[in-house]
């Protein structure tokens, strides 16, 4: 089966326009399939983190496709530093060469760059589309959407976040994203640290976690991570003023250095207050006949693991593989059957990374003394960054013949 043995007519309607929704509608128009993007909001930016960092698999998935990240956007990251409570460095290792650096973006660059190559594909998309519900309808899917408008297709594709509609569709019962007890808060200072251009910063401080790297304009975006019992909603967060968010932070970071530094350097317009980090436990249905999951809807892990939106980005162009070789119901089950334990393997990893960020004083300490040893002997780089980083996808193998 190829898609040139589909019925002509046959239409993808795809739920949001996030980074999953525009790369799965460019891999369809690459494998010759029709695919309309409908996102929620009006505008461009779900406003979700401000930033990201996509890593090198992430980034050679879009590649397999033909999409590459302009050289004028986000920096570019090849190399991690820890840091201990005290300021002392505990260890530094290098990402892994033959695979390309990581790379830091502002989300709405992203954003634009995944439309942009979407419309070239000729992708249409359509803004201010809410999907509300979805029923079958004569071997078709009818979708409705807030605005009362209603659309058919003859596969709904759900890329439609962490908080899915689409997933609800497929199985009413289907879990809900849980908070974990870490709040996330960031922001740009407009300082230089003291820091090497290309490292990221990971600093396991007294009361809270902070990652921070050097901009290309010269200064310094971070992010907070602060252990907090009580779940808060991003709403909640935001409505909080951003010099309240400042204060506290210089509260829990004071006497800490760069945080205390980079904090003071933050204007209030620069800051992003985003509530607690939330994760998508296991969903047992990611399709029924005509809907189908990926990305947030299907898989979320905590943003500890870096790597949510690479695959989301994955996720997205592997179903587009096997829409392109196998009939529908058998294209939505290898999809699964090709995803589901890589993604839930990401998930365990980002848990054990969440459980180091609110770690004890002792615990700590401990963490402090064996880390740099563990580092240098049997933590290496490949161990620690390969079973993520090395996941390729071959996009023009046949997904009706696996290789394994
Ligand atoms: C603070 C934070 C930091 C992060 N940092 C990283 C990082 O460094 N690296 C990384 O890889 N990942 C990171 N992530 C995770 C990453 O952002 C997500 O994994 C990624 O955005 C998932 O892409 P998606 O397209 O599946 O969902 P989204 O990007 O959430 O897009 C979903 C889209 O669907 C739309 N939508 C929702 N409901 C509907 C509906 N009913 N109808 C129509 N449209 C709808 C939304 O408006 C949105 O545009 C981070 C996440 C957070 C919260």
């Amino acid at each position: 089966m190829n898609a040139a043995s589909r019925r002509s007519d046959f239409t993808v309607a795809v739920i949001g326009g996030g980074i999953a929704g525009p790369v799965a509608a460019t891999a369809l128009a690459l494998a010759g399939i029709t695919a309309t993007v409908y996102e929620a909001h009006e505008g461009n930016s779900d406003g979700v983190g401000a930033m990201l960092t996509l890593a090198p698999n992430g980034i050679t998935a879009l590649a397999s496709i033909g999409i590459g990240l302009p050289d004028g956007i986000g920096q570019t990251l090849t190399r991690t530093v820890m840091v201990g409570p005290t300021g002392r460095r505990l260890a530094a290792f290098e990402g892994l060469h033959d695979l390309g650096p990581s790379k830091a973006l502002w989300r709405t660059d992203l954003y634009r760059v995944l439309k942009q190559q979407a419309l070239h594909r000729g992708v249409a998309s359509e803004h201010g589309k809410r999907l509300v519900s979805a029923k079958p309808n004569n071997g078709r899917v009818m979708a409705r959407f807030s605005d009362g408008s209603t659309i058919e297709a003859d596969l709904i594709v759900g890329a439609d976040g962490i908080n899915s509609t689409v997933r609800t569709l497929i199985d009413a019962n289907a879990p809900h994203p849980t908070h974990i007890p870490l709040l996330n808060v960031g922001g740009v200072a407009d300082i230089t640290v003291d820091a090497d251009v290309g490292s990221t910063y990971f600093v396991f401080g007294g009361n809270a976690f902070l990652g921070y790297w050097i901009e290309p304009d010269g200064r310094t975006a971070w992010f907070a991570n602060i252990p907090e019992t009580q779940p808060m909603t991003g709403a909640t967060a935001r409505a909080l003023s951003s010099n309240d968010w400042l204060v506290r932070l210089a509260g829990l970071f004071d006497g800490e250095q760069p945080a205390a530094a980079l904090v003071r350097s933050t204007a209030a317009s620069n800051l992003f207050a985003l509530g607690s980090i939330q994760i998508m436990p296991s969903v047992p249905r990611w399709h029924n006949d005509s809907m189908v999951v990926i990305g947030d809807a299907a898989h979320a892990p905590s943003p500890s693991s870096g790597q949510g939106a690479s695959l989301a980005i994955e996720s997205a162009i592997e179903l587009a593989r096997c829409l392109r070789d196998l009939p529908t119901p058998a294209a939505l089950a290898a999809y699964e059957k090709l995803r589901r334990s890589r993604v839930e393997l990401v998930a365990k990893r980002a848990t054990r990374t969440n459980n180091t960020k609110t770690l004890g004083p002792l615990a700590m300490a401990i963490m402090s003394r064996t880390m740099p040893l563990a580092l240098k002997t049997f933590l290496t780089p490949e161990k620690m960054l390969g079973p993520e980083q090395r996941y390729h996808i071959d996009w023009a193998a046949d997904a009706a013949r696996p290789s394994t």
